[in-house]
């Protein structure tokens, strides 16, 4: 069944395998990946919505603290965090009929709470715009030319004609889904299908600057400053190569008082500088060393994060961890980039 929305048919071929799941159930757990961002939040809050509109149980379950830089998400207070609450989380997990699973393509991903869902034997239903999903489910919508899980699901919802459940605040999060993850529709956002799907949800009564004010002017001075620090002091370029990187430890962070998301969009920055295709981010945390990647053009940092740091991603926005001193961690990244970028210019004879 597909729904006219607007002037455009939306049509998907998992549209009916998505609402003969969605009607059937009733108790549905909504789930995404560690360190949830506005793509993670938007999606499984923005559908956790749509379900409660069908008359339905819905938790949105975040494996670890959700970001309070997104707290202006709709529905953020109803997020249940497994890694503080998992007392609380067990028994709704175990009355589920349906396990949702959005923005992330792997178990691992999601910590504890991957294990917990692991040992359970309910349906579940991946929905996914990352590469190579590794996990099973009942219903796999896997898309990773989609610059969102926002995009997808909202796409879903108009194609299975469940579009009628969609209310406002549901819309709005599916909209800063997609903001978040394009930087404002400027990168991984080529596919002119987003647009329609932008339009339609314009149409549905979006406000667009209230979602950008959100996203892009919501910091705080003393996160304004810890950006300067890193883009002033510890901004590094690799020789004179288009390889960057900025590294933090802990006693810089805690100077500037950080909270996870105090960083988000930085990592961005240094490639407005016209010569550099790669930048690095490198955070030394409690319990680790937090890689983050970005690229411009075809240059595959979710490849390089997979090889080197166990991590993975999206072509230009990829992510890893390393276990061990932060100064061990630059040096990698320093000895290892240099010799991928080569193999990568000579591979795509550039
Ligand atoms: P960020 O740099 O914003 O933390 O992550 C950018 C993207 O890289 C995320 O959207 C996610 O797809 C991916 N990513 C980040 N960290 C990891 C990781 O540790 N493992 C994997 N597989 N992907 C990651
Ligand atoms: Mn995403």
């Amino acid at each position: 069944m597909n729904q006219t929305a607007g002037a455009v048919s939306f049509v998907d071929e998992m549209a009916d395998d998505f609402a003969a799941i969605v009607n059937k159930s009733q108790r549905i757990v909504l789930t995404c990946h560690t360190n949830a961002d506005g793509d993670a939040l938007g999606s499984t809050l923005g559908f956790r919505q749509v379900l409660i509109n069908m008359g339905k149980e819905a938790t949105v379950i975040t494996p670890d603290l959700a970001p309070s830089t997104y707290s202006w998400i709709k529905g953020f207070k109803t997020l249940r965090c497994y890694d503080r609450q998992a007392e609380d989380c067990d028994p709704i997990l175990d009355a589920a009929d349906l396990i949702v699973m959005m923005d992330f393509n792997d178990l691992s991903r999601v910590k504890s709470l991957g294990e917990k869902i692991g040992s359970l034997s309910v349906p579940r239903m991946l929905i996914d715009h990352h590469l190579d999903p590794n996990v099973s489910a009942d219903v796999m919508v896997s898309r990773p030319t989609a610059s969102a899980t926002c995009q997808v699901v909202f796409k879903l919802i108009l194609a299975s004609g469940l579009g009628g459940f969609l209310d406002l605040d549901a819309v709005t999060n599916f909209y800063s889904g997609i903001v978040t993850d394009t930087g404002g529709l400027s990168y991984n956002s080529s596919d002119p299908e987003i647009y329609y799907l932008v339009a339609e949800m314009m149409s549905r009564g979006v406000d667009k600057t209230y979602v950008h004010d959100k996203i892009f002017n919501n910091k705080t001075v003393k996160i304004l400053k810890l950006q300067g620090y890193a883009l002033g002091r510890k901004f590094r370029r690799i020789d004179r190569s288009p390889l960057s990187y900025m590294a933090l430890s802990k006693s810089e962070l805690e100077h500037y008082n950080y909270n996870t998301g105090d960083t988000e969009g930085l990592v961005n920055i240094p490639l407005q500088v016209r010569d550099i295709i790669c930048s690095c981010l490198i955070l030394e945390r409690p319990d680790c060393v937090k890689m983050s990647f970005r690229s411009k053009g075809d240059f595959p940092v979710n490849e390089y994060a997979a090889q080197y740091f166990g991590g993975g991603g999206h072509l230009n926005a990829a992510g890893g961890t390393f276990h061990g001193p932060v100064d061990d961690a630059v040096s990698l990244y320093c000895e290892t980039m240099p010799d991928f970028y080569k193999r990568w210019m000579k591979k795509t004879a550039k």
